[in-house]
């Protein structure tokens, strides 16, 4: 059984990673398709962790919100799962892609049925699930409402004017959902599907917030607030087990190696990794390598683990 260090030394073991992150040379690249993104300092670094039953610790810029973009599709999962649940896998598959998250082109030869629910179109068909059972439109987007309950902390927010851009640059994303409706794995109109999928991808939360909102997956199933959403033990398994073959899109390979955890990445520069039995971890540096991981982010993750011992293997 794993005993987790005393806090003061795990305040140490976090301190050092994140001194280390701000000498490293090679911080890769923020994303460039929309200003709010781009123009995030590089230098941005921080960790968090949420063990199961204890206090999250953090360190470095742990306190400041990012923008969470793909991070958003674990979310949007567990609310589509919570609605129509198996009947979802008609839908979508449960294969890693190897292919990048907005690609095209093996949604033709799969007629319309996406690889898995972590690239664009599988959490575009996702977001048709979500808009169709919401039609009673809450004042808050489900997804923003999940994250809210899931970390008991009603700050979290949309940013508008990265919602604003997205919906402005998001031709491709429109593509993808109109190639689906031409297949007939779209229900809703398409406009308003690809707006709420962009809604969720603006979704702001820090590090510290996201640990927490994602502490239900490392405890299994066994949360309360989780399982008022329908994620039983089963199910907080299969979302794992789909974290860790297709979390990090056409990298989740690579990931796996590296870092032997259920992880989700996001365009805006974070990764969730989710020690089971254990804690969450969530940490964010915004420079991307060429495949749209963080660079830092994941150095952080590998290298506290790695100190840690934690892994599922
Ligand atoms: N908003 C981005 C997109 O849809 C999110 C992608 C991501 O984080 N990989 O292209």
């Amino acid at each position: 059984m794993f005993q987790p260090p005393d806090p003061v030394r795990f305040q140490e073991i976090l301190d050092d990673i994140v001194d280390r992150m701000r000498f490293e040379t090679e911080r890769g690249a923020a994303a460039s398709y929309i200003p709010e993104l781009a123009d995030v300092s590089l230098n941005r670094c921080g960790i968090a962790v949420a063990p199961l039953g204890g206090p999250v610790l953090s360190s470095g810029d742990s306190a400041v919100p990012f923008s969470i973009q793909s991070i958003s599709k674990i979310f949007s999962l567990v609310l589509a799962l919570g609605h129509v649940g198996a009947a979802l896998w008609q839908r979508v598959g449960r294969e890693p892609s190897g292919d990048p998250f907005n690609s095209i082109v093996q949604l033709e030869f799969e007629r319309g049925k996406p690889r898995n629910p972590f690239i664009n179109p599988g959490a575009i068909v996702v977001s048709d699930i979500i808009t169709l059972k919401s039609r009673e439109a809450a004042e808050n987007h489900p997804v923003l409402q999940l994250c809210q309950d899931l970390a008991d902390d009603h700050t979290i927010y949309v940013n508008e004017n990265v919602f604003q851009s997205e919906v402005a640059t998001g031709d491709r994303n429109r593509a993808l959902a109109y190639f689906m409706l031409a297949e007939g794995n779209i229900e809703c109109d398409v406009r308003q599907v690809t707006e709420s999928y962009f809604r969720q991808c603006s979704i702001e939360m820090s590090c510290q917030q996201l640990a927490l909102a994602t502490r239900f997956l490392a405890a299994g199933g066994n949360d309360k607030g989780a399982s008022r959403f329908g994620v039983t033990p089963e199910r907080a398994r299969r979302i794992n087990s789909l974290m860790m073959t297709c979390g990090c899109y056409d990298a989740s390979g690579e990931v796996a190696f590296r870092v032997g955890l259920p992880c989700k990445s996001g365009v805006g520069g974070g990764i969730v990794a989710i020690v089971p039995g254990i804690a969450s971890l969530a940490a964010w540096s915004p420079g991307l390598d060429e495949k749209g991981n963080s660079v830092l982010a994941l150095r952080a993750i590998e290298e506290l683990t790695r100190r840690l011992g934690w892994s599922v293997f």
